[in-house]
């Protein structure tokens, strides 16, 4: 996967649900150009009681694609039975999940078969769930070693208690950056649809994915999201994805500085984490504040916020912070918390 197109643009929805709906989609994606299209047929879902994919049946439907359009068709394979299915199918790449990738033997359980089997199409590595480079580039060796000689990596974010800065897996830049400099051979793609899990998110994760020079993207694009069997919040419609296409390239026309780039969406993700802990400090507040009035508690209580001053003002030496603007970011923190004990 050397010679691949940039940016490469692998577009489809999050599953196969019905002939359809895998038919119509494709066929929309076709007309804006995609080349690559994906439809989990097998779905690796958290809860037992969610969809869990249509399974082989699907096989066809992304063959009918692959004939009508010619656009390359790939799904998401875990098991010895998934792949040879596909590998009988002429299906053109597949994807490993990110909870594969978390378990070191499932990765080398994979790579093995594709060995066993002498099957050397594209596979698309996602990163573990956890952010572990080590893990992600781990998985990379094992498949490469296994003789799989067109290996690409995605980025899909990393699992954080709380969904911190409203992502649903936080990007944590830091980590695909790393991956690159270990393994700069290997493309690297963005899938803003599970790190956004929300498709007003998925354009401004794509265009800062784009900033820091990733090789393409995997996006969930569905003909009709609101009826999504699965990932619904997150899965943008075609004219969406045109939309997203035509501003990425315009942003491609300006100047880029990587490196600044990258810091920058740093400083974001810290800043939204910023909000989200004063956001929970206020909510602690707000039951604090509750149970005050239960228990005839009055509000302020100087003692303690002497205390909380005091606490903070002596962490803040030992981060070599000035005191006196963490002084002033406490007293504003502790007024806004009073007001909303009242
Ligand atoms: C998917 O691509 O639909 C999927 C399940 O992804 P992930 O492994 O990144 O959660
Ligand atoms: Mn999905």
């Amino acid at each position: 996967m050397q010679n691949i197109d940039k940016p490469l643009i692998v577009a489809g929805p999050c599953s196969a649900e019905s002939e359809e709906q895998v038919y119509s989609t494709a066929r929309q994606l076709s007309e804006l150009g995609i080349k690559y299209y994906r439809a989990g047929l097998w779905k690796p879902r958290s809860s037992p009681n969610s969809f869990e994919g249509i399974g082989a049946k699907g096989i066809e439907w992304l063959q009918a694609v692959k004939r009508d359009f010619g656009i390359k068709v790939g799904t998401e394979v875990a098991k010895r039975e998934h792949l040879e299915l596909i590998a009988n199918a002429d299906i053109d790449f597949v994807w490993l999940g990110a909870r594969t990738i978390t378990n070191p033997f499932t990765a080398q359980e994979i790579a093995d078969m594709f060995a066993d089997m002498r099957l050397d199409i594209p596979v698309m590595v996602k990163n573990p769930v956890i952010p572990d480079v080590t893990l992600w580039i781990g998985a990379v060796e094992r498949l490469h070693r296994a003789g799989v000689s067109q290996i690409m990596a995605i980025h899909r974010g990393f699992y954080s208690e709380g969904n911190v800065g409203g992502y649903r897996n936080s990007p944590q830049w830091g980590i695909p950056i790393e991956f690159k400099r270990q393994k700069p051979n290997i493309p690297l793609i963005c899938d803003p649809s599970h790190i956004s899990g929300d498709s007003r998110l998925v354009e401004s994760v794509s265009i800062q994915a784009s900033k820091l020079s990733f090789d393409g993207l995997m996006i969930e694009v569905h003909d009709r999201p609101e009826v999504a069997l699965s990932d619904k919040n997150q899965q943008i419609t075609p004219l969406q994805l045109k939309l997203l296409l035509e501003k990425l390239k315009a942003c491609s026309e300006l100047p880029n500085d990587e490196a600044l780039s990258l810091f920058r969406a740093k400083i974001d993700e810290l800043d939204k984490s910023l909000i989200d802990i004063i956001s929970q400090r206020m909510e602690i507040s707000h039951q604090i504040g509750e149970y005050k009035k239960i228990n005839d508690i009055s509000i302020l209580q100087p003692s303690r916020y002497e205390e909380i001053l005091a606490n903070c003002v002596k962490y803040s030496q030992q981060k070599e912070i000035n005191t006196d603007f963490v002084r002033q970011i406490i007293k504003l923190i502790h007024q806004e918390s009073i007001y909303k004990q009242f």
